[in-house]
């Protein structure tokens, strides 16, 4: 089995902003960048639900807006798109099982120092991501690299879809695989795609 904790050692930061400021931010320890512009970028965009991706040099930014707060995680190259997302999946769905940030931020109740302790939880994330049981990791043929490729998708994608198989794309090296999955994550058929943008 891949260790995802292990992977998520990778991660840079995560972010939980509002449009008008961070309430909380986790960072590995001895990281002193900031972060700041790319948050002030990733806050302009309006849409709600939707997983965002950017990549920034060195780095793969994920972000999504979920009610009043901007979720964002920045992880180096070697993190999977969808391991990024399962992952503020989790941190959401704790922290607001832990606040209640909807009508904090309504009454315009709270101080961000409320938060600080939310960092041991993002640790614990990390180191039983393995056992939270959220990704599943593929194994799929890729007719250019001549070889088979680890992919990781989220568990809530398969099984949230609406139809089966779920298609999803694969981007790497330059080229980029289309992956049919079906409900029980066998692989239904790869085809290579054409990409622009
Ligand atoms: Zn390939």
């Amino acid at each position: 089995m891949v260790d995802y904790s292990r992977i998520l050692q990778n991660l840079k930061f995560f972010n939980i902003s509002t449009d008008k400021f961070t309430i909380f931010e986790w960072k590995p320890l001895k990281s002193y960048k900031s972060y700041i512009l790319d948050l002030n970028v990733i806050k302009k965009n309006p849409v709600s639900n939707i997983f965002f991706h950017l990549f920034r040099g060195e780095m793969k930014i994920v972000h999504i807006r979920l009610k009043n707060l901007i979720y964002t995680v920045g992880s180096n190259n070697e993190v999977q798109f969808q391991l990024l997302e399962a992952f503020i999946e989790k941190v959401s769905e704790v922290f607001n099982g832990i606040y209640d940030i909807e009508s904090y931020i309504k009454y315009d109740n709270f101080s961000i120092s409320m938060f600080s302790s939310f960092k041991e939880e993002i640790d614990n994330i990390i180191n039983d991501f393995n056992s939270l049981n959220l990704v599943m990791d593929l194994k799929v043929p890729c007719m250019v690299c001549n070889g088979i490729l680890p992919v990781i998708v989220k568990r809530s994608f398969i099984e949230n879809a609406e139809s089966y198989p779920v298609p999803i794309v694969y981007n790497h090296k330059g080229h980029a695989i289309l992956c049919f999955i079906d409900k029980n994550y066998d692989i239904r058929g790869v085809e290579l795609v054409n990409v622009t943008g």
